[in-house]
């Protein structure tokens, strides 16, 4: 299977229904409605998710499972085709993510650390530079 033809996850609504699908062993559409309104305050259309969940069992990453109480709501779980895809999904999601947070940090000039909370910013010859803390910069311009 080439990987152009393989289902695209272009938003958010349908990442989250992989995360559920792959939270629990068997998931109706209506779960995933409901789990989007509760969680995330989002009214997808009930059509939308119908068509996604017809795709993945089309391209057989779900399979229908019998609900246990009652013969009419039918459940979708996972294939082991369909954990492979969610698996890949999830890592490029991580990727992306850790990417973004990436390009936003910062490093001290003084220790190398990475810097995740308040950044402390020293002119230092005509460069304004990145510290952690005020004793770092201190550190690094006696150091000089
Ligand atoms: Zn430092």
């Amino acid at each position: 299977m080439s990987q152009e033809n393989d289902i695209k996850i272009q938003n958010f609504t349908r990442f989250y229904a992989l995360v559920l699908l792959k939270s629990k062993e068997s998931i109706t559409g209506y779960y995933i409605l409901k789990k989007l309104k509760t969680d995330l305050n989002k009214n997808a259309s009930p059509t939308y998710i119908y068509d996604f969940l017809k795709k993945l069992k089309k391209r057989n990453y779900i399979k229908q499972t019998k609900s246990l109480k009652s013969k009419k709501s039918a459940g979708y779980q996972l294939t082991s085709e369909g954990k492979v895809f969610v698996d890949k999904i999830f890592l490029r999601f991580n990727n992306l993510i850790e990417g973004a947070i990436r390009s936003n940090l910062k490093v001290c000039v003084g220790c190398g650390i990475t810097i995740y909370d308040r950044v402390h910013k020293e002119k230092i010859g005509e460069k304004d530079l990145n510290f952690c803390c005020k004793y770092c910069a201190q550190e690094f311009k006696n150091s000089v």
